[in-house]
């Protein structure tokens, strides 16, 4: 499938979550069995070389876990606070409005060891910032991103390449 035939398969929610923003779902990708496989497929190809994939909860577990599975890597799960069960390392980051903070098992990777983040979409690029920071904390060599969707005009790409993070994203909503 062409990215302008996956990219017809994201459905727009007007006001979701709240007033004024255009959510973008890839429930309606996912849902596709062709569309989903040809989305890893297309992630997995940016990402391969790494050691490892990294995903952020939620919608990154869905991408992520299926790239590592595709590419026979180790799954991360990069964890919202409270839900790892062994000792964790944390990094706190800025939402629009408030905190969040994400965690993960510092042992999950080894020193220097290539991993590469995948998530469904960037947007002001805070989360995968914020999963840079965490993975280069427990010591892993962080220089590759891939995303189904951008947001260009939110400026996540920029802010990940000052950190020198490649990123690859198979479609962009403007
Ligand atoms: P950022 O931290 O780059 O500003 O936002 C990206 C994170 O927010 C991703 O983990 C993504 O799952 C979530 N997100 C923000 N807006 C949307 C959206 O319109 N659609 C989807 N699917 N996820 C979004």
């Amino acid at each position: 499938m062409t990215p302008d035939e996956l990219k017809a398969l994201v459905r727009t929610i007007p006001d979701f979550p709240k007033r004024g923003i255009q959510f973008r779902d890839i429930t309606t990708l996912i849902g596709n069995g062709r569309g989903f496989s040809a989305s890893v497929e297309w992630l997995a190809e940016r990402v391969e070389g790494s050691q490892a994939i990294a995903g952020m909860e939620a919608r990154g577990f869905i991408f992520g876990a299926a790239v590592a599975a595709h590419l026979g890597l180790p799954f991360l799960p990069i964890r919202k606070p409270g839900k790892l069960p062994c000792n964790t390392i944390g990094v706190d980051y800025e939402l629009e409005y408030g905190l969040d903070r994400l965690e993960m098992d510092p042992l999950a990777v080894t020193p220097g060891q290539p991993v590469a983040i995948v998530d469904d979409l960037l947007a002001t690029g805070g989360t995968a910032l914020a999963a840079t920071k965490l993975l280069r904390q427990a010591g892993a060599a962080v220089s590759r991103a891939a995303f189904v969707i951008d947001l260009p005009d939110l400026g996540g790409g920029r802010r990940l390449a000052e950190v020198d993070v490649k990123v690859d994203s198979l479609m962009s909503f403007e």
